[in-house]
């Protein structure tokens, strides 16, 4: 008998992230409205920047990314001294469960957030809490009500995915105020810029003034830079330290940091980008209700629609209907919600697609 290497005991907990389907090759067009991508694409300018650092593939790139950091900070009056930039916002994720989680420790999330967090905790070996939702959202007091002398961090992505649901910022001050001081609030704004809310703010101010509270955003949704793997958060500097030390000292290649910097200064691309958002998602909304479908109000670029449970009308089969035709929408059930399907904003021509299909769907022919 040989003994093979064993991993850690705690990855056999780990359930695998299932990323959204792209179209199965067909004459016809497709559309992959599975992964909040950005429909319009990337920034010209951004593209450009891309194919002319195929030249310089050869060279390390800058490990404290010092240029991109400071053009986000610039671009959002932050210091940049206060910033670590990841492979994507999960990269950050990852870190800060390197960093913060181990066995013993508890991290908070809740019944539908993110799946990123969960799987973070599983891997760090430390316990997974998920607290009971309101309607689809966050719920300040259940999360409170969860917090023991183990909690080491809160995970709370504002607008939350899959449901596109948000809470206003009195209620992320409420929950912070709320918090031991021990525990670190993460505040994922994945899709901070597309909230058209008043009472909404995505926290750079908490993380400025506190000594628990890290912010993070990506480059994969307004920017258009999802296979790039960009992200960045804003944190007390105590945070930044502790990331740092658990950072590997190229993980930001050389061409996405060029590129980020050039998406961040395309202000028309982000105009352009967020004025589709504007005029799409109410369309796909009320497309999608007036074929009966209850829709959730979604904050995001992206939004959830609950299909009923009669046989021939499933989420299951609507899942499986829209691929065969060449559209891709995101099933639910690995977040706990098999009745409903996430669609993410997608070009007028894709949009049109998912609803004219879901509406001979519904019809039942
Ligand atoms: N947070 C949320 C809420 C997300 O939906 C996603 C992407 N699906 C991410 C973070 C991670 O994005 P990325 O790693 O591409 O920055």
């Amino acid at each position: 008998m040989t003994d093979k290497p064993k991993p850690l005991a705690q990855l056999a907990k780990v359930k695998a992230y299932v990323p959204g389907e792209a179209p199965k090759p067909s004459k016809g067009p497709s559309y992959k409205l599975a992964s909040n991508e950005n429909p319009l694409g990337a920034s010209p300018k951004a593209k450009a920047v891309y194919a002319e650092m195929g030249g310089k593939l050869e060279i390390y790139p800058d490990g404290g990314a010092g240029a991109l950091k400071a053009a986000i900070a610039r671009k959002n009056g932050l210091d940049p001294n206060r910033i670590v930039v990841g492979a994507g916002s999960d990269e950050i994720f990852l870190m800060l469960g390197r960093a913060y989680l181990g066995p013993g420790d508890e991290a908070i999330s809740t019944q539908h957030a993110f799946a990123i967090y969960a799987i973070i905790g599983q891997q760090q070996g430390s316990a997974v809490i998920e607290v009971p939702e309101k309607n689809f959202t966050a719920d300040v007091d259940a999360i409170l009500k969860a917090v023991t002398p183990k909690t080491k961090i809160v995970w709370l992505a504002n607008p939350n995915n899959p449901t596109g649901t948000y809470l206003p910022y009195d209620e992320v001050k409420r929950l912070h105020a709320g918090l031991p001081s021990s525990v670190l609030l993460v505040l994922d704004g994945a899709y901070a810029e597309f909230v058209r809310r008043n009472d909404y703010a995505s926290g750079i101010e908490l993380a400025s003034q506190f000594d628990n509270v890290i912010l993070t955003r990506t480059f994969s949704k307004l920017y258009g830079l999802a296979g790039l793997r960009l992200g960045w958060a804003y944190a007390p500097g105590h945070v930044i330290d502790a990331l740092e030390r658990v950072r590997m000292p190229f993980n930001v290649n050389l061409v996405a940091q060029a590129v980020g910097i050039a998406a961040l200064e395309d202000d028309a691309f982000v105009e352009e980008s967020l004025a589709h958002n504007d005029a799409e998602l109410p369309r796909l909304v009320s497309g999608l209700r007036a074929l009966g479908l209850e829709v959730m109000d979604s904050v995001g670029n992206f939004c959830v629609a609950k299909f009923p449970e009669t046989k021939g009308k499933t989420a299951a089969e609507a899942l499986a209907y829209l691929k065969d035709r060449g559209v891709t929408v995101r099933g639910l059930s690995g977040y706990r919600m098999p009745n409903h399907l996430r669609i993410s904003v997608g070009t007028v021509a894709g949009n049109d697609a998912a609803l004219a299909h879901l509406k001979t769907f519904m019809a039942g022919k």
